[in-house]
């Protein structure tokens, strides 16, 4: 892996794991940290999706590297608030919107880095998110912001994130943390009494359902970092993610993480959609 920046080797893991089994993730929020630092960052994962070589990315070699180290790739697209505007403006959000849908010009993908959510209003994000909702397949959206919190709910659904910094506790109730808990125990072993007995809260609450499910697909993106050498930034679920990683193949992680991430899509968009624990059960 060549970088040249000063990120700490677990931050590039945990970016690296992303990719992971030549995966290529379609949308990326970073928080936390400098904003210099966030836009480097975002700027090196740009790099990573449009490198060409199949081994690592960014190799550093190919001419799409090469453009995007000069900043003259014509599929690297920044997307700012204007300078004399103290927010983003919603003709511009638009206009990208519009534009995400033309396929790339030399890369396989286009990738919009679209720096400092913090500045973008409700309106705006609710326009990105409706290409973040079917986005084509050629492009990718990297997102910077100084806080996740900054960012509205179904767009922070749609993305992988990667914080820059650690979390000391999960933003969520004492029952949900009491579900994952058992959950984070109940996958490594090989009863499935287990994984029902641990999710049967779940059934019928779909607030708790929601809150449990968006920490544990965190939990697990945790134990995938940890799995590729990188770090956790849950240091409240650290045991947890630290022996799911150990117990289980980087594939089961892999498949529990997508099935998860797919569920907490399903039950936002149907309104009415109760997760019975079974379905939870099924892909865990
Ligand atoms: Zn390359």
């Amino acid at each position: 892996m060549i970088y040249e920046n000063k990120f700490p080797e677990s931050t590039l893991k945990t970016l690296d794991s992303f990719f992971a089994d030549g995966r290529t993730p379609h949308a990326i929020l970073i928080d936390g940290g400098s904003e210099k630092d966030r836009i480097e960052l975002a700027l090196l994962a740009a790099r990573m999706l449009v490198c060409e070589n199949k081994d690592r990315v960014p190799c550093g070699e190919c001419e799409h590297c090469r453009k995007a180290s000069e900043n003259i790739h014509p599929d690297i697209i920044r997307i700012t608030k204007p300078d004399d505007k103290k927010l983003f403006v919603k003709a511009d959000v638009k206009k990208m919107v519009a534009e995400a849908y033309l396929t790339p010009n030399e890369a396989n993908v286009k990738v919009y880095v679209i720096s400092e959510m913090q500045l973008m209003n409700e309106e705006s994000q609710n326009l990105l998110l409706k290409i973040l909702e079917e986005p084509p397949s050629y492009t990718a959206f990297i997102l910077t912001s100084v806080t996740s919190n900054a960012v509205i709910g179904t767009v922070l659904s749609r993305v992988i994130r990667l914080r820059l910094g650690e979390i000391v506790q999960a933003e969520c109730s004492e029952k949900a943390r009491d579900v994952i808990k058992k959950l984070s125990q109940a996958v490594i072993t090989p009863y499935e009494y287990d994984r029902i007995e641990a999710t049967a809260p779940l059934d019928g609450n779909k607030a708790l359902t929601v809150e449990v499910l968006n920490v544990f697909c965190d939990v697990l993106r945790d134990s995938i970092a940890l799995k590729n050498g990188g770090k956790a930034l849950y240091k409240e679920f650290f045991e947890e993610s630290r022996i799911m990683s150990e117990r289980l193949s980087l594939k089961k992680l892999l498949d529990m993480y997508n099935y998860v991430d797919e569920l907490i899509k399903s039950l936002e968009n149907n309104p009415n959609y109760t997760l019975l624990c079974t379905v939870l059960c099924a892909g865990i």
